[in-house]
């Protein structure tokens, strides 16, 4: 990043956010609009990822990089951590009212993917209302919540969650595949079905109810240039198999999801980085 790179876990710093038609703007540091800033979701390991945003931030170890980064302090930019700042705009225009007139759809999707980006209650009523229709519900609870309402957990058939809002949402820090097992079992205690918690170059864990020994499935090696909008990609990825292959295995279905998201990760941009199926390895469907 800017400057030093936490050297927890797996290690370097990066950039994130700006997930799938989110109105994100993103920033290293930076002053953030008081309310608007939630949450901040730290700066990780990237496993070769940040390419693209690392680089303009590096600076020298020499006179003029000290300048530099003391001119940053000076003005109150903070070089350690990133920030994503989140301007929700007119997602949080999106009611309940409107879930009601989009009760057919709901009740008679495939799946039903929510997360934070709109009102959380809003977001809790459609997991609501697809289970109770029997529909499948994949819950990405992002940006993370410390406190989250619990309803969200048992009215989630899957609850898919990266590192960072793993540790917002459990205050254990996922620094290897250890504390990722850990965090898993731990949310999976709160009532969901299946956990999934995406580790960016290392791929995903998973724990179920039907099979509660963590298991690690991990994603291809891949030269990653842009990591934004990876686990939008996997979740979206994970709905298309739930909704088109649902007899797959869910570990399958996983695999297959790494290998999307794992694309992706290697274009610049979040959505221009997703592919379109006719670009997708065959046996990916
Ligand atoms: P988020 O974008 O929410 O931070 P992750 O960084 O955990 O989510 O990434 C989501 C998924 O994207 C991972 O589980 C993995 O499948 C894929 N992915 C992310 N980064 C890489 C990478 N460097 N190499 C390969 N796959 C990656």
């Amino acid at each position: 990043g800017l400057a030093p790179r936490r050297g927890r876990g797996r290690g370097r710093g990066r950039v994130q956010g700006a997930g799938c038609g989110r109105a994100r703007a993103r920033a290293r540091g930076g002053p953030v609009w008081p309310g608007l800033a939630w949450p901040w979701r730290h700066g990780r390991r990237g496993g070769g990822s940040g390419i693209l945003y690392d680089r303009p931030g590096q600076v020298g170890k020499d006179s003029f990089g000290n300048d530099y980064v003391e001119n940053l302090k000076k003005n109150g930019i903070s070089t350690g951590q990133n920030v994503i700042v989140i301007v929700p705009g007119a997602n949080l225009l999106l009611n309940c009212e409107d879930l009601k007139r989009a009760a057919d759809v709901i009740c008679k999707a495939k799946v039903v993917v929510c997360q934070l980006e709109i009102t959380p209650a809003v977001s809790l009523e459609a997991l609501k209302m697809a289970h109770a229709s029997g529909v499948k519900t994949l819950f990405n609870p992002a940006p993370a919540l410390a406190d989250l309402d619990p309803q969200f957990y048992t009215y989630s058939d899957i609850f898919c969650c990266n590192e960072t809002e793993a540790e917002i949402l459990t205050g254990i820090p996922v620094g290897n595949l250890e504390d990722a097992q850990k965090v898993g079992r731990m949310l999976l205690e709160r009532g969901c079905k299946l956990v999934i918690v995406t580790l960016g170059a290392e791929g995903c864990m998973m724990i179920s109810v039907e099979e509660p020994i963590p298991k690690h499935v991990p994603a291809g090696k891949v030269r990653a240039v842009d990591t934004t909008g990876a686990g939008d990609s996997f979740v979206g990825a994970l709905a298309f198999y739930l909704a088109y292959y649902p007899k797959l295995p869910m570990e399958e279905m996983i695999r297959k999801s790494n290998c999307v998201a794992s694309v992706s990760v290697q274009a610049s941009g979040t959505q221009s980085s997703y592919p379109y199926r006719k670009d997708l390895p065959r046996d990916l469907f």
